[in-house]
């Protein structure tokens, strides 16, 4: 058996499974999981070569995938490939998924079919994608272009961690959000678009459409209580006792020098105060997390406008050509992908094809080299990045200083290190153990960098930059590989890599 398994959930899809079945099995293992076709889809799918499972009747195409997922992780694989049995995804695609996800090991890979902006698509589901994407995206933290597509790579690890609880097509928007929250990544491959099924879609935009959308509010709600929450913490932290007794202190060394002059005194107490509440509250409208809740407030507030909009252009018969586009304008301004994309602190870019020749080899992925792989990928450069360690690994040493975050900022994952809830610190405190002479001090204000860092588990932190790393364009993770030799020539270098 290949480390992988190809499933493939049908109903009454007779006429394609068959050479679907036998284009996949080219690339690997196959398993049909028929959910109660009558057209003799099971046998067909048998007699081509598939291992084929059936459910208990017609269950639906997540249960099928389900049922799929279970048996495939029973037979060892290390990834499952899902793709739709009608024929709109092309199983010599497979290969072009998989090594997107040997390249980024912990990250659910989508086949996606917008490569050429959606042109090829129906109208109506292009819209319905744009707006069940806006709110993945923002549910997700990473900006995913086609969140629908069936055709995906899924590791064993989120296979192990997220056990779907949704039937149905809200399946595939349900292992999205929850893999995303148990720390995975996604990545999309651009594939060739224009490719159309053999039949209608089985999506019942009424039934399904209900069934997607009613888990992403169920999510959304859950999202904004904590937003919610984290926004009444933020409210309330400047006025903690120690926020609270370092302020003053620095109130009066700001205005002691005008102490012998009452008015001027008094002047520079408010000025101080001023000074303060307006960068508090500048920091918080800057702050990414503030930046995403204010484009994710319109859209959740725009919500009901889409819906008397979408029924009033299907009255005015917008489907047979006539009438106003209400939907579109609507769609660009309130649920801009992009709006959304550019405060978001993962930007999830198309995973690139590669070969084997690349312009720069760094040879460890520790965060001096997961940093200067980002670095160079962004200026155009093919960079291989080789680990012999699988991560999460033990490192020594823990403690961020302050300067450290405009490098995050500049490497694009200060929010991810954010979420994570590495420790915060303020200061820090040496303490001799034989003189027992200790030394306590805060980081400053003022300073290109803000007053606190992190206490970080190093496995946790550099696990983190070299994810983000690997999902940059033009990066790719080798792991476990050990830099065993490097020759070097008129032509550059060759270099002998022991994987795995
Ligand atoms: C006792 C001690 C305490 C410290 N405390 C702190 C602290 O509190 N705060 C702080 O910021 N820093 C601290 N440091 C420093 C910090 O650990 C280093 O600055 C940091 O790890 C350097 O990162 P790096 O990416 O250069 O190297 P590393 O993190 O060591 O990464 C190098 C990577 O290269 C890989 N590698 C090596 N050879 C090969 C090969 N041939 N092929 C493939 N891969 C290979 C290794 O597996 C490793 O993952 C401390 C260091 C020590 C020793």
């Amino acid at each position: 058996m290949s480390d992988h398994v190809t499933v493939i959930p049908v109903f009454d899809e007779a006429a394609t499974i068959a050479d679907i079945v036998a284009r996949a099995l080219a690339h690997g293992s196959v398993m049909v999981v028929d959910d109660g076709s009558t057209d003799g889809s099971a046998s067909a799918a048998a007699a081509a070569g598939a291992h084929v499972l059936r459910t208990a009747g017609r269950r639906g195409k997540g249960a099928a995938l389900a049922l799929g997922f279970v048996e495939a992780l029973g037979l060892g694989a290390q990834r499952v490939v899902t793709l739709d049995g009608d024929g709109q995804h092309d199983p010599d695609d497979i290969p072009r998924l998989l090594a997107a996800s040997a390249a980024v090991p912990r990250a659910v890979i989508i086949g996606s079919r917008l490569a050429d902006g959606g042109a090829s698509m129906n109208p109506a589901r292009l819209q319905a994608l744009r707006v069940a994407g806006f709110f993945i995206d923002w549910l997700t933290g990473q900006d995913v272009g086609d969140t629908q597509s069936g055709f995906r790579v899924y590791p064993r690890a989120v296979l192990e961690a997220v056990v779907p609880r949704r039937g149905g097509f809200a399946l595939e928007t349900e292992m999205l959000v929850r893999a995303a929250a148990a720390g995975f990544a996604i990545r999309e491959v651009l594939l060739s678009p224009g490719r159309v099924a053999s039949r209608p879609s089985r999506f019942r935009p009424l039934r399904d459409g209900t069934a997607v959308t009613a888990y992403l509010m169920a999510r959304g709600l859950g999202r904004w209580a904590r937003d919610v929450a984290s926004v009444a913490a933020a409210l309330v932290r400047p006025f903690t006792p120690d926020r609270f007794r370092k302020r003053h202190r620095e109130m009066h060394q700001f205005a002691t020098p005008y102490r012998y002059n009452h008015a001027a005194y008094a002047t520079a107490m408010g000025a101080f105060v001023l000074d303060r509440t307006a960068r508090t509250w500048e920091g918080w409208w800057r702050d990414p997390r503030a930046r995403i809740m204010r484009v994710a407030a319109l859209a959740t507030v725009a919500l009901p406008a889409l819906a008397v909009a979408a029924t009033a252009q299907s009255l005015l018969g917008r489907r047979e050509g006539a009438g106003p586009d209400l939907v579109s304008p609507l769609i660009r301004s309130a649920f801009s992908r992009e709006r959304l994309a550019a405060a978001l602190p993962e930007r999830a870019q198309p995973v690139a094809d590669h070969g084997t020749d690349y312009d720069v080899l760094v040879i460890g992925g520790g965060p001096a080299g997961s940093t200067t792989a980002t670095f160079l990928a962004r200026g155009g450069l093919r960079v291989a990045v080789a680990e012999r360690e699988v991560f999460p690994r033990f490192h020594v040493g823990e403690s961020l200083l302050p300067a450290m975050m405009p490098v995050l900022d500049r490497l694009g994952v200060r929010e991810r290190v954010e979420r994570h809830g590495f420790l915060i610190k303020y200061g820090a405190a040496f303490h001799d153990e034989e003189s027992d002479l200790g030394y306590r001090f805060y980081f400053r204000e003022g300073k290109p960098w803000p007053p606190y860092s992190y206490e970080v588990p190093r496995a946790e932190f550099d696990r983190i930059l070299l994810e983000h790393a690997a999902g940059q364009p033009g990066v790719t993770l080798l792991q476990p590989a050990l830099v065993e030799q490097i020759q070097f020539d008129t032509t550059g270098a060759t270099v002998d890599v022991r994987e795995g």
